[in-house]
């Protein structure tokens, strides 16, 4: 182990944790490098409330499957940001949302939602001692949201650690990997039973779609997220066969 790698282990991390297939990986990878680890849901009325249902299920599956990682998972928070919600979907904000679609953008959108995940994280993370904030924000593979890009995440870092005058870190161990890459980091750190259990536990379907199972898990199989997670599996699943 290098000596950032053992100040690690001694640490507390807070995972921002949604129930989808990326958040899950992240909670993995945190769980395999830090002493102990909170997580941190917010419902906000999102569509895929049924994300937010598979939290506490594919944590309890975790403490089954993975008994060492079982007493470094530490407390669950549920955050309430309705208010994100009904900002999103005014009358007022209708204009915007074409605007954003006019710029490539999908109108899934809500505008500068990890700048505030975060920064709810990090008023918890200072609460209970947590440094370090673990996000699964990926550049690659997404639709150019700007507030998942490595930029942004580095400035908030920063206007975090100055703002509440507390270092804080955070970790986003997916930003430069694909879908396929995804699953593969899933493999090292958990092998078959993490995979399987990201399969059957996790949802990343706009529709909330569950009673549909498809070799990469549950989901309508057609909306964006379906046909990403899809692809990624198929890409990954090819380049385990030898
Ligand atoms: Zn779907």
């Amino acid at each position: 182990m290098s000596g950032s790698e053992t100040a690690l282990a001694a640490a507390r991390a807070l995972v921002l944790f949604s129930g989808g297939q990326d958040s899950a990986t992240c909670l993995a990878w945190a769980l395999a490098r830090f002493a102990a680890v909170e997580t941190v849901g917010f419902d906000y009325g999102q569509r895929h409330r049924v994300e937010l249902e598979c939290r506490l299920a594919f944590r309890e599956g975790l403490r089954r499957a993975f008994p060492n990682w079982a007493e470094k998972l530490g407390e669950d928070h549920v955050i309430d940001l309705g208010v994100l919600g009904r900002l999103s979907d005014t009358a007022l904000t209708r204009e915007r949302a074409i605007a954003f679609g006019e710029s490539g953008l999908p109108n899934t959108f809500v505008p500068g939602r990890n700048l505030l995940f975060f920064t709810f994280a990090a008023a918890i993370g200072y609460r209970r001692g947590a440094r370090h904030l673990v996000g699964g924000m990926c550049e690659t593979d997404y639709s150019g949201y700007p507030d998942c890009r490595d930029d942004t995440l580095k400035a908030l870092q920063a206007a975090l650690s100055l703002g509440m005058d507390h270092r804080f870190v955070i970790h986003t161990p997916l930003m430069w990997r694909d879908k396929a890459q995804t699953w593969a980091l899933a493999e090292e750190l958990g092998g078959e039973r993490l995979l399987s259990l990201i399969r059957e536990e996790t949802m990343s379907c706009y529709f909330g779609e569950r009673e549909t199972r498809h070799p990469w898990g549950k989901g309508c199989g057609e909306c964006p997220a379906c046909a990403l997670r899809r692809a990624g599996w198929e890409r990954f699943t090819v380049s385990r066969t030898p």
